[in-house]
């Protein structure tokens, strides 16, 4: 992470690794946000007038790009993020994903349909119209600089939208090499523009005239952002932060769900909003599952080179929250099963488990955002479920158990807005699945069918296919209309009997 140095107006993006440089930006005033959107209004006419066909083959020339230079995107997420190249690919291949699906899909989701008229109006065309919104804010994180902000970018022009794309501070260099991409695809006009600079430039976005906000952050963040947002009405849609729950069945295969949670708990340092940060163990397997994760926690190493399992702290404050979670242990109590004060450094962070932390402590309650993981044992899944659900936010969550039946029976009581059984974070490899969360983990949904219409602004129509004797919305009304009218739905939806 970038220790920004701040000369004047430009900032430097440093590796957070190394403080080595990655790039200078303008810290763009409202003034500069204004005139980007005003550009951006431009393109978004002309982007919206081009066919589907052509709006699909612009963003996969742009997937195409994503595949063949990710090699040098992957070396850029590295140095700038932190996080090791081979997870950073990982990210650029999920993006292609998603930017392949809707492309593919955006026709088919967002194209005009027919709706079935009821009886009083079965003279009417009646249609709904996806149109897209103009021109779209998106407010982006710095953990995965890749894959979260093309969640709403490729979503909304798509779907016939433009695009002012506010990056990270911390990852402002990604943010401006996937701008480039689009521009290479799509030169004719800018219809997706970078806003560089802190959390000003992103706030003087929300309040530039922008038709919709797509913002994934922190649920603090989101909040000013939905009240900067609330004085023009300007729709927002909130992808915020999470405290995931693991939950493990007696039932389970433990050596997997160990396996499996352990990458979910401390890749890319912990920094992952849907990273798995509590873990929720039938106390019958309790302490074999705990003696199984504790063995491969300790193999993880965190640095900057080949074999390191993960990166660095990219932004410095989230150290001071690992710093602060631990501390709170010893308030509120719990065990230290791997790791000490002395896993904490200034850049890098060693992995911390923890287990039979309180509920009411800080490691449990909050977002950590960090390498550490709570273990506790629950005396069913029953306590598992409500233990989940008792957290304000509610993003994602995995349930492990040895049977299908066994992890739908707890997943449909998770108050979450997606669930990973016998596995972690693979919904966000299904492009058709819809992301996003409940709770303090924000509202609406990227990606899927729901992320393009998340992107357009729905409109209603009918048409008069021909006319009928009976005058519904007339003064011309005739008498005996009203009555009419009523004795047929009378017959129609008034017996009790029909409804069963
Ligand atoms: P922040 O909330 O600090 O920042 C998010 C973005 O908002 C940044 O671009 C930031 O700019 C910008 N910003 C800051 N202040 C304002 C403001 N007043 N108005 C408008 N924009 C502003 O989040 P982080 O970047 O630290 O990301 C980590 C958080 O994101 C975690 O809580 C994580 O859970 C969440 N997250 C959620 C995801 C989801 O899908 N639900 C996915 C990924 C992350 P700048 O950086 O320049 O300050």
């Amino acid at each position: 992470m970038p220790t920004m140095t701040q000369t004047r107006q430009i900032f430097e993006s440093l590796s957070p690794s190394d403080d080595s440089w990655i790039g200078s930006f303008p810290v763009m005033n409202e003034q500069d946000v204004a005139e980007v959107v005003d550009r951006a209004r431009i393109a978004a006419h002309w982007w919206s007038d081009q066919s589907w066909r052509e709006r699909r083959r612009r963003l996969m020339d742009f997937k195409a790009i994503l595949a063949t230079r990710s090699v040098e995107l992957a070396e850029l997420v590295h140095a700038e993020n932190g996080k090791p190249v081979a997870d950073a690919t990982l990210e650029i291949l999920l993006s292609i994903e998603h930017i392949d699906w809707a492309a593919r899909h955006a026709r088919r989701v967002l194209k005009e349909r027919r709706v079935l008229p009821g009886l009083l109006t079965t003279n009417q065309d009646a249609r709904v119209e996806y149109r897209p919104y103009g021109v779209v804010g998106v407010i982006g994180p710095w953990n995965y600089p890749v894959f979260t902000p093309i969640g709403s970018i490729a979503y909304a022009l798509a779907a016939g939208n433009a695009v002012v794309f506010k990056p990270s501070e911390f990852t402002t260099g990604i943010g401006q090499w996937l701008v480039a991409a689009l521009g290479e695809v799509v030169p004719e006009q800018p219809v997706c523009q970078l806003v560089t600079g802190f959390g000003a430039t992103g706030a003087a976005l929300c309040t530039s005239g922008v038709d919709k906000v797509s913002f994934t952050g922190s649920t603090a963040t989101g909040k000013r952002v939905m009240a900067a947002c609330a004085e023009s009405l300007t729709p927002v849609l909130l992808e915020c932060g999470g405290k995931d729950a693991a939950i493990v069945d007696q039932t389970a295969n433990l050596k997997k769900a160990a396996e499996v949670i352990a990458f979910g708990a401390y890749s890319n340092a912990g920094q992952t909003c849907v990273g798995a940060e509590r873990v929720y163990v039938h106390e019958s397997v309790y302490p074999e599952f705990i003696d199984l994760l504790a063995g491969k926690v300790r193999r993880i190493r965190a640095g900057s080179g080949d074999a390191a399992s993960y990166g660095p702290m990219t932004m410095p404050a989230q150290t001071e929250v690992v710093q602060a979670h631990l501390a709170d242990l010893s308030v509120h109590g719990g065990r230290v099963v791997v790791g000490s004060e002395a896993s904490i450094g200034d850049r890098f962070i060693s992995p911390l488990l923890f287990a039979e932390v309180p509920e009411n402590a800080a490691a449990v309650r909050e977002e950590t955002f960090g390498p550490t993981l709570v273990v506790n044992p629950v005396r069913d899944m029953e306590q598992a479920i409500a233990l989940t659900n008792a957290n304000q936010y509610g993003l994602a969550a995995s349930v492990f158990a040895g049977s299908t039946g066994a992890c739908q029976a707890i997943a449909r009581r998770l108050e979450v807005g997606m669930v990973s059984m016998n596995s972690w974070v693979m919904y966000a490899g299904v492009a058709g699945l819809p992301w996003g969360g409940v709770g303090q983990s924000g509202f609406g949904r990227i990606h899927g069918a729901e992320g393009l219409r998340q992107m357009a602004r729905t409109r209603s129509t009918v048409r008069e296919r021909f006319g009928i004797p009976l005058k519904l919305v007339s003064f011309e009304r005739h008498e005996v209309t009203s009555p009419a009218i009523r004795r047929i739905y009378q017959t129609l939806h008034g017996n009790r009997k029909w409804r069963r």
